[in-house]
């Protein structure tokens, strides 16, 4: 059985991953299936302050 995330051996500790970090991302992975993750996305909303649609109050 190798590892669903990279396709390594898989480690018996982190069964059926190889590693904690291969665990984590297929965490992540299930994680965003249910519910939005604040992480890359949050960047994207701290839109810079030159907003040419922006009305002037
Ligand atoms: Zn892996």
């Amino acid at each position: 059985m190798s590892c669903p995330i990279c396709g390594k051996a898989t480690e018996p500790k982190y069964r059926p991953f190889c590693s904690k970090r291969c665990a984590d991302v297929d965490l992540a992975r299930w994680l965003r299936g249910s519910y939005v993750i604040p992480g890359d996305l949050a960047e994207e909303e701290d839109s810079p302050t030159e907003d040419p649609a922006a009305p002037h109050s």
